[in-house]
Order: C-alpha cells, then sequence, then structure tokens
C-alpha cells in the first residue's frame, strides 16, 4: 500500500524532474522493473536530448528525428548514461510514462506497476560496462524497496510490448546482467538506500 505523502528519489542519482507523471491507482503494487534503450538522436550519446525530451523541451527543429517525437508526453523514473551515471526524472512511488501499450501476465498498463529504467544506447551497440555495473546495483536497490520485484520480474520493453517495441535490443546481455545481479553485495552505508521510515 502507497501512502500519499511517499517520496522516493534515490539518494545517489542525479535529480532532473520530469513534468511526465501521474498517480498509480490507489491498489497498486510495484512489481515490475523494465528495462528500455533510448538515444536521441538514435545512435548519438552525450548530448541534452533526453532530459529535453522527458522534459517537454525537445527542439523539434535541432534534429530531423526529434520532429517525430518532439510532441510525446513521455518518461522514466531512471537513465542509465554511457557513463554510468544514473539520472531520476520521477519519483518511484509515481507512474510514469515509459511503457504505453502493454502487458504482462495478464495486466494490462504496466506503466501501473512497474519502473522503468532507460539505458542510453541503441538495439544494436553493446551497452558499456558501467552501465551494466549500475544496472545491476539499481535493480539490487529496487529489489529492495520493493520486494515485489523478484528476479522473474525484471523484463525488457520488448517483452511487454511485443510486435510495438524491441529495446533494450539484442545487444542486451541478459544473461550477463543476471549474473551480475546475483553478485551485488552493496552495504547499506553505501547508498542509504533504507526507505524512509522504515
Ligand atoms: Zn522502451
Amino acid at each position: 500500500m502507497l501512502s500519499d505523502a511517499a517520496s522516493l528519489w534515490l539518494p545517489q542519482a542525479k535529480k532532473i524532474p520530469s513534468p511526465n507523471w501521474n498517480e498509480r491507482p490507489a491498489d497498486s503494487t510495484i512489481d515490475l522493473l523494465v528495462i528500455h534503450g533510448i538515444s536521441l538522436p538514435p545512435g548519438k550519446f552525450g548530448g541534452p536530448w533526453i532530459h529535453a525530451l522527458f522534459q517537454n523541451r525537445l527542439d523539434p527543429q535541432a534534429d530531423p528525428y526529434f520532429a517525430t517525437i518532439a510532441g510525446l508526453r513521455v518518461s522514466s523514473h531512471l537513465l542509465i548514461r554511457r557513463s554510468g551515471e544514473l539520472v531520476q526524472y520521477v519519483d518511484l512511488y509515481k507512474r510514469a510514462w515509459h511503457a504505453g501499450a502493454s502487458h504482462f501476465e495478464g495486466r494490462t498498463g504496466c506503466n501501473d506497476f512497474s519502473i522503468g529504467i532507460e539505458l542510453e544506447g541503441t538495439d544494436q551497440i553493446p551497452y558499456t560496462d558501467r552501465q551494466y555495473a549500475v544496472l545491476a546495483e539499481t535493480a539490487h536497490q529496487l529489489m529492495r524497496y520493493f520486494p515485489k520485484i523478484g528476479t522473474d520480474r525484471i523484463v525488457g520493453h520488448c517483452h511487454i510490448a511485443p510486435g510495438r517495441k524491441t529495446d533494450p535490443g539484442p545487444a542486451f546481455d541478459w544473461q550477463r546482467f543476471f549474473t551480475l545481479l546475483a553478485a551485488v553485495q552493496i552495504p547499506r552505508k553505501k547508498t542509504g538506500y533504507e526507505p524512509e521510515g522504515s
């Protein structure tokens, strides 16, 4: 059960708030982690454009691709850049708009009950070592906050929106990720990730 007052921003993440979120349904249990891949423009890394997209200030003139997506109202809870930098756009208790039309084990609208993590990348270019390391640590942390997220409830956007979405793509090595996740040992002191009030 989520309290109205609850708010959860990861202490180690750079906070760049997006206006693109709303409340989860009152009976939501957060029990799914969705991994995505994104780069703007596609295949170009390091620019300010992902932040701009999630903050509704993408300049449609800046790249031909941007004109096709500039009107979207989307977000993700988290982004892991190529460098491993972790960015948080939306309070984890709130509903970010990352999954779109989607389904998981008979439930539709995965935004209601999931947390979305974007990896800066493409379907075809290998993700970086730092991204795998930070993703494994962050997933571990999220599983501590939200114990209903088991390893069988960590999926790609491609899995919940098949035929419509392909990210994080063949470039994402699931085996490598799950091996790293199983090996994560984070001292609580390092990230201070006990939920407030616990
Ligand atoms: Zn996606």
